[in-house]
């Protein structure tokens, strides 16, 4: 699943977008777009002002005769945008029907083309006011962003010390899935900053001093950017929206790589479930706590 870095690059692969006016509108006969497609196709004649991302959503907001509208957008397991120009698009798409799995489509006024593709419908592009984006379960409330500029540490401190409703001994490899602990956090980037934080993740996180968790907010915050510069982790179907694939995978210090061989202790990497995700770490540099 995309997470913070993947849907940023994203973000940043959209603005060209911005100010654009949208001419044609269509929306494919699937079931969870299709349901919406009233609303999406309202949205003609509109321009698009601005695409701000919270947490692992994106939210567009469109203006049509000075009122504002908003679209709630998150990838799901697969979700891409395609971007092209109109020579591009002669040159090699031509038709929509030429590309599967497309859900949104847009026909902006420089006869540009964007698109959103998604190969499990897993994804969601809907409309709707910007009180409702708001109040949103998964987007009030938020924990600090790993790629906020300045990470705020003392908050993520106090969330993982128990300021949500999860008990305090919740292990911190799940704790960190959490968004209201962290957010634009997922699986891939919670293991790499917890070996290099040597935290193991079954450790309940009441066991953690404020200096081990501090590291680890210096570290999500690390990975972060550092996954941002390598433009994501393409792992399957994740793509720039121009049509490149991330390198960050290249980077997996532990994500991934059970059974090969640490690069800082040569201990084994191993691969454990933890709740409905796998957690990889090193057995000796995370070594702080076992799980039995
Ligand atoms: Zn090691």
């Amino acid at each position: 699943m995309p997470e913070g870095p993947e849907v940023e690059t994203i973000r940043r692969g959209l603005l060209d977008v911005i100010q654009k006016n949208i001419t044609k509108v269509k929306v494919a006969k699937s079931k969870k777009f299709y349901q919406h497609s009233k609303e999406i196709n309202s949205l003609i004649s509109s321009t698009i002002i601005d695409i701000e991302r919270k947490g692992k959503f994106l939210i567009f907001k469109f203006s049509k005769n000075n009122t504002d509208s908003y679209a709630l957008n998150h990838l799901g397991m697969t979700g891409v945008w395609h971007y092209y120009s109109d020579k591009i698009w002669k040159n090699t798409i031509q038709s929509l029907d030429n590309l599967p799995h497309w859900k949104v489509y847009f026909q902006l006024s420089d006869n540009s083309h964007l698109i959103f593709v998604n190969i499990r419908t897993f994804g969601r592009f809907e409309i709707c006011s910007i009180d409702t984006i708001n109040h949103h379960s998964s987007i009030n409330n938020l924990g600090p962003d790993i790629l906020d500029d300045v990470f705020d540490s003392s908050l993520f401190i106090n969330r993982v010390r128990g300021n949500t409703k999860k008990p305090k001994t919740r292990e911190i490899g799940k704790a960190l899935l959490d968004s209201k602990i962290v957010s634009g956090c997922g699986n891939i980037y919670k293991n790499e900053a917890l070996f290099l934080s040597n935290i193991n993740p079954f450790t309940p996180s009441d066991l953690l001093s404020d200096k081990q968790l501090s590291t680890l907010a210096k570290n999500l915050h690390l990975v972060g950017h550092k996954a941002l510069k390598f433009k994501g982790s393409t792992l399957r179907d994740y793509k720039h929206v121009d049509g490149y694939s991330g390198l960050m995978q290249n980077e997996f210090l532990v994500y991934d790589r059970q059974g090969e061989t640490c690069n800082t202790c040569k201990s084994k990497i191993l691969k454990s479930t933890q709740g409905d995700r796998a957690s990889y770490w090193c057995i000796n540099c995370q070594n702080n706590y076992l799980p039995e």
